[in-house]
Order: C-alpha cells, then structure tokens, then sequence
C-alpha cells in the first residue's frame, strides 16, 4: 500500500520564517492584506502576491508592518489596509492557496496567522489591560499582569478510512447544498486527548465505525483561522455506516479507482487520498 511510504517534511528552504517580531524597517517586500484579501500588485515585479513598495499605501495602513519571513532572500513584512485606496484586484486568501506552491502558502498562512494572534490578543485575557508584543516572540504581553498570549494553534485531526481497494469520503452541509466535493472525516483534538484518540472519536461520532490499524502520514497549517491539521490513514475495523446528521449530508465507500469530486490538490484531505488512489 502506498501509504506506508515515508511523507515525513521537507522543509521548504525557500521560505524562512523567523524567531521573533522585527520592525518595517527591515522588510525589503511587503504582503498587503484588506479585509481579509490579498491586494494583488500592478508592479509588473516578481510574484503578484507582493509589493515592492508601500508608498501608496502610507495613509491608510493599519499598523506597522510585521516582517514574518523571508521569500526568496528578501524579507517580507505583512501590513493590513483600513481601507483599499488604490485600484487593485483582490483576491481570497483562499484560492490564492488553491494555485500557489509550498512557499507561498508557508509564507502568507504565517503572515496571516501572526495577524490574527495581535488582533485577538490585543486585550489581556485575565486582567483586561491592553498588551504589547514581546521582542524577540510572536507572544503578546501584559504590561500589568505579565501574562504572555502565545498565536493560538488548533490542532485537528483529517482521517482517510480504508477499506480494501475501497476509501471512505463524507460531504459537509457547510459545503452548500449544490457541492459535490467529498472529503475526509474531520474534527479538532479536545483537552486531554492524543490525536490516536481524536481520530478513533471522530470517526466513530461521525459515522458509526471503529477502526483497526492507523499511522500518521504528515501534517497542513490550516489558517482557518488557526488550525494544524494531522493527517492519519486508518483500516477500517467494524460497524455499519450511521451517519452524524447535523454535520454530514452524505458518506459512502468508494473505490480506488473512481474516486467522486475531490478536494483541491492543495488541501491535505486530496495528499492523503492521492497517495491511495
Ligand atoms: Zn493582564
């Protein structure tokens, strides 16, 4: 089975990210973001995804930018806009992901998750007080009490059930009612419990079955807004299909070789079935 080849990481040398907060002065390019858009640059420079000046941008820039990485070399700083003065083309962080390589997607979930920890923790969650940035940490820190918010990272758990040639996919009512995709059972790891754990729960809560045999293949940040998604690859074991309604509109068995709509290439839930199929 394919499955049990080695997906261990690779870590991607084009994309460094740092250790600790730096200041605007040191970004050589910048990753512009309104409402949570990425503004596309009409420099004709490099990669459309960022801008080699903010000089447009200067009045209507939310706070300073935050350098969270390097691409390619150069040090790229993330700045939000309070509002979107430039004729520019936006576009959702979303499918920006759906059509860009490994780099890109490290680069821009980072950004956007050190934004969205300042934004969250702008406020200390026991006394109250306002906070600052604590050099040298992506941490936020209380000026009052001391107490450190570290970016929240969620971690998930995404599992391919095997059965045979056969696979298990699920469809999601979030996903609309006119979507065909079919993708894996899901769910987040609760306090208290190892990801082994989480993936035997998840799969029996949502469908009814228990499994066999499982190991963990490799991992996705899912900056949705903060999750790490662990993938594993399990057997099934027993039980008939009973699905969790609320949440599911559809499960079934499918075979290896005629797979139904999938999930974007991009997405961890297509790499652990693609590695199946
Ligand atoms: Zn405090």
């Amino acid at each position: 089975m394919q499955l049990d080849q080695d997906h261990s990481g690779v870590f991607n040398v084009n994309y460094l990210p740092l250790q600790g907060l730096k200041t605007e002065l040191s970004a050589e390019c910048w990753l512009v973001l309104f409402e949570g858009q990425v503004v596309l640059n009409d420099e004709g420079a490099g990669e459309h995804f960022l801008w080699f000046s903010l000089e447009k941008f200067q009045p209507v820039i939310k706070q300073d930018a935050i350098v969270t990485g390097y691409f390619h070399g150069k040090a790229v700083g993330v700045v939000e806009l309070t509002t979107l003065t430039v004729e520019a083309d936006t576009v959702s962080f979303r499918s920006l992901l759906s059509v860009s390589d490994s780099t890109i997607y490290s680069l821009i979930s980072h950004g956007l998750q050190i934004l969205t920890s300042r934004s969250e923790h702008a406020f200390c969650g026991c006394c109250g007080h306002q906070t600052r940035e604590k050099e040298g940490e992506w941490a936020m820190v209380c000026p009052e009490c001391g107490h450190h918010a570290y970016p929240r990272i969620s971690p998930c758990v995404i599992v391919l059930v095997t059965r045979g040639d056969e696979m298990l996919l699920v469809r999601h009512h979030r996903h609309g009612k006119e979507s065909t995709m079919h993708t894996l059972v899901a769910g987040f790891i609760e306090p208290g419990e190892s990801a082994e754990d989480a993936v035997h729960r998840e799969v029996f809560e949502e469908t009814g079955l228990t499994l066999g045999k499982l190991h963990y293949c490799f991992s996705q940040s899912w900056p949705f807004p903060h999750s790490l998604m662990m993938g594993f690859h399990a057997e099934y074991k027993s039980g008939e299909l009973i699905l969790e309604e609320e949440e599911l509109c559809f499960g079934g068995w499918f075979h290896r070789d005629n797979p139904p709509d999938l999930p974007p290439e991009f997405t961890i839930a297509r790499k652990l079935v693609n590695v199946f199929i």
